[in-house]
């Protein structure tokens, strides 16, 4: 039984070994290896968890103060994980000794630099006599040369630094500018992790888990946690970049993540994905993984990106849905090198394209310089048949092999279109007219007059027609020209509302003499037009309606009383009545024709 004399509780900041430290020169021991010997146990961290109850018996302690130095939960981790123990030298903060003349558990941990309560580094040297602080000291708060250390200055720590220090002790206070990683109960892994970012930071060194040692010294843990801030930064683009630079340095010829990545991924999803911590770190990583990778990602539920996250690389099939075009004609243009991907042969019979959403939207881009006729025809506002006379006439681009090319989304070159109405905008002569037609209404609905209507085109374009009026917003349908000056190229622009001499024979029996001799004596009013490269007269709805009003044939009523046109005109003139138009045929054929004024 070694019973102490002075017995007291811990303090809340120290582990175990600490208190030991403080019992065993309260007690008159040389160091806390003596004290645990003297119980009969080995001096280990190992063997103290392990042997609680030898503990509480020999040193007389009070078991509810074991649990508070060595929880139950906690063995082996976090701060209480031996692997991470300092053995060499002790670090402390000055500030901390001048408020309690008490170690720290956190500063036993080889990660910990610095005080997230003063903001300042840890110190590890005497700044009197230049010597590295001896854990065999006699007092904790006092340097074996008689300095007190309360008295150091202590250097001042970065935000990341107190930030690691702070999570390492599961202090969750927020510190300005450096994200949080994972829930608190996750930075109980926070060392493995951060010491494993650190020892694999250079993704072509090789690293070799057991000889890897920790650090030495503060000097050497704010190394190692300088080395590791920069993925930290800017949070997540910091880490973001890190994955990406890992994944060019890794080795090409590999598609899988961990293939790619190498141990530093293994490591990455141990500590945060497999062990369900770190939920925003593997976020992150998922996040530039869907970035950045150009491998398989086929079955990668193991990623959990943010929602809404576009993979920068799609598969030749989704390219070819987000363009437009078929699987394979996109895989033919792949291959032709035409567009750029990445393929790759992955086994025997497995091969495996991917691209550059950046390449999927340059091909859309270039796509949407060449637009279909309905498109185009939809933006002037015409018809389709006014945009294939357009490009007939030379006055829009235009490929014909544009199916060839994966880089036309229609034979019509967007650009030509808008340049043409800027152009004819720029002809328009503001002035009245008494009859106007639209753009799209210019040849008609019908029209076979190719050679009119390229001529009348070519004649807008060259000045020699121009608008009368633009409105703004309709396209090329929002130019108007004079009726009039349209029939000099166009005559058939007036046949949906109105027929030539031809026509109107066919239509209503009358000979086409009479017609032209009612036309030329004036009773039958007509315009002069170009139809099919040669001038005819056209009859126009309105001047048919007005004859009709005015006129009646002989030969139309003579059908309607049952008789003859010559018995017809006879009685006509035995009563006196005035026959108009009247015309003798050299055939003799049918005798006289003409029509009569109404009653
Ligand atoms: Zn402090
Ligand atoms: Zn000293």
């Amino acid at each position: 039984m070694t019973a102490l004399i002075d017995l007291f509780p811990p303090e809340r900041a120290e582990g175990p070994i600490e208190y030991f430290r403080r019992l065993s020169v309260r007690n008159g021991y040389a160091d806390w290896l003596s004290l645990i010997r003297a119980t009969g146990l080995n001096p280990s961290l190992n063997a103290l968890w392990k042997n609680k109850p030898t503990l509480v018996d020999t040193l007389g302690l009070d078991p509810e103060w074991l649990n508070v130095v060595m929880p139950p939960t906690a063995a082996g981790q976090g701060l209480h994980d031996p692997f991470f123990r300092r053995t060499a030298t002790d670090a402390v903060c000055p500030q901390c000794l001048a408020e309690g003349d008490h170690l720290h558990h956190a500063w036993s941990h080889s990660l910990v630099s610095a005080c997230p309560d003063h903001g300042t580094a840890l110190i590890d040297t005497c700044p009197s006599c230049g010597e590295t602080l001896s854990q065999g000291r006699f007092d904790l708060a006092t340097c074996d040369c008689g300095y007190a250390l309360r008295e150091a200055a202590a250097p001042s720590a970065n935000p990341f630094e107190r930030w690691v220090s702070a999570r390492l002790a599961g202090q969750m206070r927020p510190i300005e500018g450096v994200p949080e990683i994972g829930a608190p109960e996750d930075y109980i892994g926070l060392g493995k992790l951060l010491f494993s970012l650190a020892i694999r930071l250079d993704p072509t060194a090789k690293v070799k888990p057991g000889k890897t040692s920790r650090p030495h010294d503060v000097a050497q843990t704010r190394a190692l946690i300088e080395s590791i801030r920069p993925l930290f930064e800017a949070w997540p683009q910091g880490f973001n970049t890190h994955v990406r630079d890992r994944l060019i340095a890794g080795n090409q010829a590999v598609f899988s993540p961990s293939g790619r990545l190498g141990a530093w991924y293994t490591n990455l999803h141990g500590a945060s994905r497999k062990a369900n911590a770190f939920a925003p770190l593997w976020t992150a990583f998922s996040d530039a993984m869907i970035d950045h990778f150009d491998g398989n990602l086929r079955g990668q539920q193991v990623l959990t990106p943010s929602p809404d996250r576009e993979r920068r690389f799609v598969s030749v099939a989704e390219a070819a849905r987000l363009i437009g075009v078929s699987g394979p004609k996109l895989s033919t243009a792949l291959k032709a090198g035409i567009v750029a991907g990445h393929i790759s042969k992955q086994g025997t019979a497995y091969t495996l394209a991917l691209m550059d959403r950046e390449e999927v939207e340059r091909i859309r881009t270039e796509r949407a310089r060449w637009i279909t006729a309905n498109d185009a025809a939809v933006a002037a506002g015409v018809p389709p048949s006014v945009i294939a006379h357009l490009v007939e006439a030379g006055l829009l681009k235009n490929d014909d092999e544009w199916s060839q090319a994966i880089l036309k989304g229609g034979p019509i070159e967007k650009a030509s279109a808008e340049t043409l109405l800027e152009h004819l905008k720029s002809l328009v002569v503001p002035r009245e007219a008494a009859e106007t037609l639209r753009f799209g209404q210019l040849i008609g609905r019908r029209t076979t007059d190719s050679k009119g209507i390229r001529r009348l085109y070519q004649a807008i374009h060259s000045g020699e027609v121009r608008a009368t009026a633009y409105t703004p917003g309709c396209g090329l349908d929002g130019l108007t020209y004079a009726t009039e000056e349209i029939r000099r190229y166009l005559g058939s622009v007036g046949l949906t509302d109105g027929m030539t001499l031809t026509q109107l024979e066919k239509a209503t029996g009358w000979k086409y003499e009479a017609l032209s001799h009612w036309a030329q004596s004036g009773l039958l009013k007509t315009i002069d037009v170009l139809l099919q490269g040669r001038s005819a007269r056209l009859v126009t709805n309105t001047a048919l309606a007005d004859f009709r009003r005015t006129w009646i044939p002989v030969s139309d009523l003579a059908q309607a009383m049952g008789t003859k046109s010559s018995a017809l005109t006879a009685k006509i003139a035995q009563r006196g009545l005035p026959i108009h138009g009247q015309l003798a045929l050299p055939s003799g054929a049918g005798g006289c024709w003409g029509c009569s004024g109404c009653p």
